[in-house]
């Protein structure tokens, strides 16, 4: 509908939209068959705790091998398939997988999964929610939804409701991406947040840039005064690793601890380069 394609009406004059437009006609008309056709895949990238040291749960991602571009990424089909409304079905197909796998493969872990605002606006997404946890015997407990702050901002009080049914079904509320975007500090005490992940930005910022690195010591801070689980996004070397345990950081997820695998290649126990760095804290000092 028109809402949902106006932000992306802007560039409307730019030079070259011809091709994009016709690109994103083309994926849209693509996306059609990718269910049907089974051409979407489900990968996880693992969860840290930094003060066990342990996986504590994974995150799906969705994957499309679409059978002539290869590998689409999600960051170019997702925004599609939001403006198109397809991915009501997407997503309704994402959760009833992800819980398929963490009923069967993903022993004794959470399993996070990923909210499009388009799918959480839609009228039966908390019983779509309800019944894929009925179907899956998964514990409500051991599922978290992640929506980034696109989704409360056009309608809070309906966004506050939905996530209170939610919450009343038992599962967890991550806010993703947190600090990029509009970030409102008034969200984390208005809505019933269980966990704030903080952007990949200010991790990869953070030994370089002490204002990013005084993002991650205050959103940790006012988190656990929130009481809700620090998660930092995207940790790619021991450096960042060690910043953020130091700064109390609850968990930690990025290509350093794993990056995001099919199921059958998924990693149990977290790399030797990562327990190594959490024992020895040898990071030496911001290089600014
Ligand atoms: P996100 O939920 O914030 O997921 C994190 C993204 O960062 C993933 O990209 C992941 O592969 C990537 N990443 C993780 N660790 C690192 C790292 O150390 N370095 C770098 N450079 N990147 C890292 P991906 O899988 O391409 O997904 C992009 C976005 O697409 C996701 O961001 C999420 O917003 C969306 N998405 C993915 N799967 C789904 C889904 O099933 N449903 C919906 N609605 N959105 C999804
Ligand atoms: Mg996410
Ligand atoms: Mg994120
Ligand atoms: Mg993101």
């Amino acid at each position: 509908n028109a809402k949902n394609r106006g932000r992306h009406t802007y560039c409307l004059f730019q030079a070259g939209m011809g091709d994009e437009v016709r690109q994103r006609r083309a994926l849209e008309k693509d996306l059609n068959s990718a269910l049907s056709d089974g051409q979407f895949d489900l990968y996880f990238q693992p969860r840290m705790s930094l003060a066990s040291a342990e996986i504590v749960g994974y995150e799906a991602l969705i994957r499309w091998n679409h059978p002539d571009r290869g590998l689409v990424s999600p960051g170019e089909f997702i925004p599609v398939a939001e403006a198109s409304g397809q991915i009501i079905a997407i997503g309704k197909y994402v959760l009833a997988q992800a819980l398929d796998i963490a009923s069967s493969t993903i022993l004794d872990a959470n399993i996070s999964i990923n909210v499009s605002p388009v799918q959480f606006r839609d009228k039966d997404f908390v019983d779509d929610v309800r019944q894929a946890i009925d179907r899956s015997g998964v514990p409500a407990g051991r599922i978290e939804l992640e929506i980034t702050e696109n989704t409360l901002i056009e309608d809070d009080a309906r966004a506050l409701s939905v996530l209170t049914r939610l919450k009343e079904i038992g599962v967890r509320i991550a806010l993703d991406d947190f600090g990029v975007g509009y970030s409102s500090l008034s969200y984390l005490s208005r809505f019933p947040f269980d966990c704030i992940k903080i952007d990949r930005s200010f991790v990869s910022e953070a030994k370089r840039n002490y204002g990013s690195l005084a993002i991650i010591e205050t959103v940790v801070r006012l988190g656990k005064a929130l009481d809700m689980r620090i998660v930092a996004e995207g940790v790619e070397d021991a450096d960042e690793l060690c910043i953020l345990a130091q700064r109390g950081c609850h968990e930690a997820q990025g290509y350093l601890i794993g990056r995001p695998m099919p199921t059958d290649s998924l990693a149990r126990s977290i790399p030797e380069v990562v327990s190594a760095a959490l024992e020895n804290q040898n990071f030496g000092g911001l290089q600014v």
